[in-house]
Formats: structure tokens, C-alpha cells, sequence
């Protein structure tokens, strides 16, 4: 009884859910779509009580003139009636046609606007990028499940009205009539939540025929597909996942048609019972045609009210996940803080990270421990260590991405949790190894890293230029307006991988911040450009701040600090000449590389 009753208030609260979601999206959509629903409720019950008035004056017609009058004027309101009727339709289709397109984009931009705010740490986890994908999937499902909300009140109120005009003339008879229906409503929920049960039960197999369908259609995966001839083993494991699939769901399927078939035969029995009653009743003078014709109408929208609200009921009850699982996604929390609300509006201030700790979560490895040094924002410093060592989590901490689980960051003199999010990262500029490449034009792809300057197209130019992009850009037919991809017009160029990587590096280039981050921005350039981003950088920038992470100590020994991690520890901190007296880590690697670079 309890979790019946949780049931039906989870359920109201669904429904409650989809109109306050459809009000949102369009108040004026909404009124006029509801007023058109209630209009297309009424009219079919006003066309049966007409239809028996009709019958009635003809049955009883004595061809006297009013008689003729009557009838006609009672067929022009039915003629009306019905055009109205149509027209209501027509116009219900259209506006249904908007709602359910602004529905769509305003749902899916709603979880493309959480999966932005979001941390970082959420990308982490493969649970988050699940709920992503699912919420991302489903979005259209949302608006489908709004509308079985508005259908089921709708299908609602025609049940009630035909309820109650039965109930006028024959109180048991729309009791029988729920009763006839009750086992096939019983099965056709009982399907849904199998069918729904099965859905989840194989949602990772029904993921991996996703990834195999992936794989072929992305352009990621299509060198490999063509040289290694996959597509015979992905499409077998694509099939075979399918055929399991697809027995298992015939054989569900199947078992609840064969008993949905049986039983819906029982609602038509009854029907035909009280016409049978109905027909007898005209014959011995108890009713008269009119009264069989309508109650024959109301009976018809008794049932098909009936249908339609256990039908609407069954497909929302297989949405209310869907909703249940989106209303969860959009309700996510950030970890981080962002209640902040100091601004850092100084371009110089002091960075200092004191005795910070952290780890990507609890149970996880420590990845720094106990790490601290301090920089002045107009300073060149350089991390140094091997892979892994910590240099980008340290660059992900001073850009807010994640907070320190132990210790704490200052910029000129106070917490960074005192400001607000957007006030720290605006001083930063930052190109990561793991770079990003976007398909829009090379103005867009600079200018993205500050958006509201995209018209500057002298500093676009500057930026490609100290990137060593110009060199490939400047021969392209429509030099900041091509497109770095062949994905929308033939026009568009597709980049190689250090290309792309200097299209990077002018993106960061571009962004007027104070302190610039290269994470080792170099990977997939050649010697040459590497020494020249690097050098162009110390020319152009100077007074400005940098955090420099290369493997080639070449680039960096002229920082004003340089910061030795290993295993997470900072294990030596100074000048290159302070550092290479020191005879330690550095020193060791140093030399190494300058044996390496003499033998060449
Ligand atoms: P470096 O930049 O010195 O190569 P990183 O700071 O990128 O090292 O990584 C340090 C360690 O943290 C590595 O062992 C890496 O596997 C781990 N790590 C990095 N990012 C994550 C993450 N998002 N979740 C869990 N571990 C991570």
C-alpha cells in the first residue's frame, strides 16, 4: 500500500514535472495547446449529443416545416461542429510541431549547459561520462515523455466526461467497463516494466553495439579500419550482441501479445453486451434510436479514453526513468566551491602553493605531497620531472580545476577560494599537451580562447604568427575564414599534428592574460618550431608570467625559478645555475640531455 501510494505521488510528481517543464519552455505555446486539447476534448461529445438530437427529430419528423428547419439547422451546427473539429486538429498538429522542436533544442542545450559548468573531476569518472551520454541520448525521449504527460490528462479528462454520461443512464455500466479493461492494463504495465527491466539489464551490451557502430562511422578509428580490414570482426560483434538481443526480446514480446491479445477481447465483449441490452431496450419501446446512437458514441469514447490513458500511462511509466535520470543529471553539484566572491582584479600578485597535498579522489594515490614554492606573477617557472611526476596536476590546481585535499593556494595574499572561479582563470592562458582541435574557421579556432575579441583581426594574425602558424594559414584560399576541417565545405583543410598543435599555441597566444601556461606545447613539433615557440614566447612576452613544462631542459633554464618534482615531492627548487651547482636531479638530467643533443 506504502509503495503503492510512493508510486502514485512519484508519478504525479513526473507529471507535475513535464508541465512545469513545457510551461517554461514556451508559456504561449503552452496556453494555446492546451486550450486547443480542451476544445478537441469537448467537441467529439458535443457531436454525439447533436447526432442523437438529429436522429431524435427524424425519428419523430412529421414532415411539418419546423421539423425541416430543426433538422436543417441542427445539420449545419454538426457540419460546423466537425469542420471546428478538423481545424482544432490541424491547428493542435502545428503547434505541437513547435513545442516539441523548441522542447527538444531547450533540453538539450540544458544538459550541454550542466555538462559545461561542471568540474572537471566529473570527466574523471566513467559513471559521470555514462549519465553524459545517456542524458544526451535520451533528450529527445524528454520531450516525447512531456507530451505522453499532456496526453494522459488530456485522454483523462475525455475518459471522465464519457464516465460520467454513463454513469447518467446506466450507473454500473462504466464501473463494468474499468473492470473489463483492468487485466489488460495489469499486463500492458507489467510489460513496460520488463521491457524496461530488459533495457537496463543489457545496457552495456547495447553500449558495445554503439561503440562498434562508432568506431566505423568516426573518422578516429578509419585509417585502422581500412588497413586492418576490421569491419568483418567489429560487424560480427556488432550482429551477434544484436542476435542475442533481439531473441531474447521476441521471446517477451511475444508471451505479453499473445495475453494482451486475449485480453483485450474482454472490454469488446462487454461493449457488445450493453448494445445487445441497448438494441433490445429500443425495440420494446424503453429507448429511442437517438438514446442507442449516443450511448453507443459515449461508450466508443469510453473505451477509447480508456485505451488511450493506459496506453499514455504504460509510455510514460517507461519515461518516468528517463526524466527521473535527466532531473538527476541537471541537479548534479560542482565540487569545487564557487561561492567566492572577492575579484582579483590585480594583474601582479604573488602565487604561492602552501603545503598542498592531493590526490583525484578519496582512495586514490597521493599525487603531490606537501608541496610548496611561490612565484610572482610577472616570473618565468618551469616544472620539471618525469612523467607523472605531478606537473600538470599542479597547473590544474592553480587554474581551479580541482582544489588541493590538503594545504592551500594564494594569489596576491588570499585563498583562491576567496575569489570568484571566473576572476582567477581570466589571468591564465593555458595550452595543454593534450590540446584541443576544434572544427570551425582559423579566426574562430584563435579567437575561442576569448570570443568577444574575435573581430580583432590584427591580433588573430599576431597570434598565428608568433605560433608559427602563419607559415601553412597565410596560403590558404580564405586565409582566416577556411575552415580546419573538410567536414562542412570542400574548401576547408584538414591540419597535420603539429599544425594543429600551433594552431593551439596561438589560441593561448591570443588570450591577453598575465600568466601563460605551455604544457609541454611542443609534443608534436619538430626540433625547430619547438626552440621557436619557446623563443618567440621569452621575446614577445616578457613581463609577463609563464609556467613552462618541457621535457627539453634547453627551453626553460632561463626561468627565473625552476621546480624539480618526483613522485609528486618537489625535490629541488632555484635558477638553472643554483640548481646545476646543486648537483642533483636536475643537474643529472641536464647533462644527459646535453651529452645526447652533442652526440647529434
Ligand atoms: P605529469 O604532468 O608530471 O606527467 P600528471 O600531473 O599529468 O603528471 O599526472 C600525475 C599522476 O596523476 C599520474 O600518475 C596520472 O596517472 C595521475 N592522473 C592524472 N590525471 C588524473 C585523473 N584525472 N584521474 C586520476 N589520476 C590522474
Amino acid at each position: 500500500m506504502k509503495k503503492a501510494g510512493k508510486g502514485i505521488s512519484q508519478f504525479c510528481g513526473i507529471i507535475c514535472y513535464c508541465i512545469r517543464t513545457l510551461w517554461g519552455v514556451s508559456p504561449k505555446y503552452f496556453v494555446i495547446r492546451l486550450v486547443l486539447v480542451c476544445f478537441s476534448v469537448v467537441v467529439p461529445f458535443a457531436v454525439i449529443i447533436l447526432t442523437r438530437t438529429v436522429i431524435n427529430v427524424l425519428v419523430g419528423s412529421n414532415e411539418s416545416d419546423t421539423a425541416i428547419q430543426l433538422f436543417f439547422m441542427l445539420s449545419v451546427l454538426l457540419l460546423v461542429l466537425n469542420i471546428l473539429n478538423k481545424a482544432v486538429e490541424t491547428t493542435n498538429t502545428y503547434y505541437e510541431g513547435l513545442q516539441r522542436d523548441k522542447m527538444d533544442t531547450v533540453t538539450k542545450h540544458r544538459i550541454m549547459k550542466k555538462a559545461a559548468e561542471l568540474d572537471l573531476s566529473f570527466f574523471d569518472s566513467s559513471a559521470f561520462y555514462n549519465e553524459v551520454n545517456d542524458a544526451d541520448r535520451n533528450s529527445p525521449l524528454i520531450t516525447f515523455t512531456a507530451f505522453q504527460a499532456m496526453d494522459l490528462i488530456r485522454y483523462f479528462a475525455q475518459f471522465t466526461i464519457a464516465f460520467v454520461c454513463l454513469f447518467q443512464s446506466h450507473p454500473m455500466m462504466p464501473f463494468i467497463f474499468v473492470l473489463s479493461v483492468v487485466p489488460c492494463t495489469i499486463v500492458q504495465i507489467k510489460q513496460v516494466e520488463t521491457i524496461y527491466g530488459f533495457q537496463r539489464q543489457y545496457m552495456s551490451e547495447e553500449r558495445k553495439m554503439q561503440y562498434a557502430s562508432e568506431l566505423l562511422l568516426s573518422r578516429e578509428f578509419a585509417k585502422d579500419v581500412r588497413i586492418y580490414n576490421m569491419f568483418p570482426f567489429i560487424s560480427r560483434k556488432f550482429l551477434d550482441i544484436w542476435n542475442t538481443l533481439f531473441a531474447k526480446k521476441r521471446k517477451i514480446s511475444l508471451w505479453y501479445t499473445k495475453l494482451l491479445l486475449l485480453l483485450s477481447a474482454l472490454p469488446e465483449l462487454t461493449a457488445a453486451f450493453f448494445l445487445f441490452l441497448l438494441g433490445l431496450s429500443v425495440i420494446q419501446g424503453g429507448r429511442t434510436i437517438g438514446d442507442f446512437s449516443f450511448l453507443q458514441g459515449i461508450m466508443a469514447q469510453t473505451l477509447s479514453g480508456l485505451y488511450m490513458v493506459i496506453s499514455s500511462y504504460a509510455q510514460l511509466a517507461d519515461g518516468k526513468m528517463r526524466i527521473q535520470n535527466y532531473r538527476k543529471f541537471l541537479g548534479l553539484k560542482s565540487k569545487i566551491r564557487a561561492d567566492g566572491t572577492l575579484e582579483l582584479k590585480e594583474s601582479s600578485f604573488m602565487v604561492e602553493f602552501k603545503n598542498v597535498s592531493f590526490r583525484y579522489g578519496s582512495g586514490q594515490p597521493w599525487i603531490l605531497k606537501n608541496v610548496s614554492f611561490s612565484f610572482h606573477s610577472s616570473q618565468n617557472v618551469a616544472l620539471v620531472g618525469t612523467n607523472g611526476s605531478g606537473k600538470t596536476t599542479i597547473v590544474k590546481l592553480l587554474l581551479r580545476f580541482y582544489d588541493p585535499e590538503e594545504g592551500q593556494i594564494f594569489m596576491g595574499g588570499r585563498d583562491i577560494r576567496e575569489y570568484t572561479l571566473e576572476s582567477v582563470r581570466r589571468h591564465f592562458s593555458a595550452v595543454f599537451q593534450d590540446y584541443s582541435n576544434y572544427a570551425f574557421t582559423v579566426r574562430e579556432s584563435v579567437s575561442l580562447s576569448d570570443a568577444s575579441r574575435a573581430g580583432e583581426e590584427e591580433q588573430v594574425i599576431g597570434a598565428l604568427k608568433n605560433s608559427g602558424a602563419d607559415s601553412f594559414t597565410a596560403r590558404f584560399p580564405k586565409k582566416l575564414d577556411t575552415y580546419l576541417t573538410r567536414r562542412y565545405d570542400e574548401s576547408g583543410q584538414e591540419l597535420s599534428g603539429g599544425q594543429w598543435q600551433k594552431i593551439a599555441i596561438a589560441r593561448a597566444f591570443f588570450r591577453e592574460a598575465d600568466i601563460y601556461i605551455l604544457d609541454e606545447p611542443s609534443a608534436a613539433l619538430d626540433a625547430q618550431s619547438e626552440d621557436e615557440v619557446f623563443r618567440t614566447f621569452q621575446e614577445l612576452y616578457t613581463g609577463k608570467g609563464a609556467v613552462l613544462i618541457s621535457h627539453r631542459l634547453s627551453n626553460i633554464h632561463l626561468s627565473d625559478l625552476i621546480l624539480v618534482l618526483e613522485q609528486g615531492v618537489l625535490v629541488e627548487a632555484g635558477r638553472h645555475e643554483e640548481l646545476m651547482k646543486v648537483k642533483g636531479i636536475y643537474a643529472h638530467m641536464y647533462h644527459l640531455q646535453a651529452e645526447k643533443y652533442n652526440c647529434l
